[in-house]
């Protein structure tokens, strides 16, 4: 296991003057400028979003429904974080085009919060050659102990740039916190009485984190990045595993067609269900007011469904 090492990188925090009070005439009530953040995946913009609770305008670069792993930013977008105060994003095996965009910064009032500093990365299986040696899981807000370094990572950089409000985004990043404490409870209980004990995934190599941390076996048909299509060989092995293991469900993933989920399943009579790794959301979900925390009670409810828990 290997500890990641990088600092979250604080670009020329000089704060003088733009968080005053902005008024255009003294008798007018003070009214503060809302802090403008932009972070790269759903789960760093619901927990930012929750955060700032009001005080900022929290948006996600991602557009609905687009795959993250094959996500590159756009000139506009570049120019969009340029102008914000904070960008949050995952960490260099998520976002590698994260590197250009801070050595390229010209906001020197910008804070560039990389999430996954202090958190605990474990290794992930990468059938994409093109992985870089030493590559690390980067989906580490599926683990609630790394969620909660990412919640803290956010509110340091809210209260660097607004510290007039620093209790106030202590006290919503401590609710979230509380919250991740309490579904990781419901997690480790409901998942402790599963019967089978391996979740098979017709998608990428999402959930290594979840697993290790619940004692289950994890079985992906592609690697950590859905670029690398599973070869034939890779999905008659999968095959032979479930019949053999006699899995009764295979998982398939978010936003893209469950296709591979769908041939195993007919190869193998398991059923399907949605495991949901929360990279990003569709339109209907952005409009319905999804939550981080909506999509992973909805993967407990599936899990215990597919892996037979009480
Ligand atoms: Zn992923």
């Amino acid at each position: 296991m290997k500890y990641k090492q990088s600092i979250v990188l604080f670009i020329g925090i000089i704060l003088v003057g733009s968080f005053c009070a902005c008024t255009k005439r003294s008798e007018e009530p003070v009214q503060m400028k809302k802090l403008k953040v932009i972070t790269t995946l759903f789960p760093l913009y619901d927990m930012a979003k929750s955060i700032g609770a009001g005080k900022a305008e929290v948006s996600l670069l991602l557009p609905p429904g687009v795959e993250a792993h094959s996500f590159e930013p756009k000139p506009s977008d570049i120019v969009k974080i340029n102008e914000a105060d904070i960008f949050v994003y995952t960490g260099e095996f998520m976002e590698p085009w994260a590197e250009d965009i801070i050595k390229g910064a010209v906001n020197k009032n910008l804070i560039i919060v990389d999430a996954s500093h202090g958190t605990t990365m474990i290794p992930g299986v990468f059938h994409d050659s093109d992985a870089p040696a030493g590559s690390l899981d980067p989906h580490i807000w599926l683990d609630f102990d790394n969620a909660k370094v990412i919640v803290k990572n956010i509110v340091q950089a809210f209260q660097l740039q607004d510290s007039v409000n620093k209790d106030f985004y202590e006290q919503k990043a401590n609710d979230y916190r509380g919250k991740l404490t309490e579904l990781d409870a419901v997690y480790k209980k409901t998942l402790a009485t599963c019967k089978d004990r391996k979740i098979v995934y017709g998608g990428h190599y999402a959930f290594g984190y979840l697993a290790t941390r619940y004692g289950l076996k994890y079985l992906a048909a592609q690697g950590v990045s859905p670029d690398a299509e599973p070869t034939a060989n890779d999905l008659i092995k999968l095959v032979e595993q479930i019949k053999r293991d006699k899995i009764k469900y295979v998982f398939y993933e978010e936003l893209t067609s469950p296709r591979i989920a769908e041939t195993i399943a007919g190869e193998t009579k398991a059923g399907l269900l949605l495991l949901n790794a929360a990279h990003n959301v569709s339109r209907d979900q952005v409009d319905q007011g999804i939550t981080f925390f909506d999509i992973l009670k909805k993967d407990l409810d599936n899990l215990k469904v597919g892996l037979s828990c009480q």
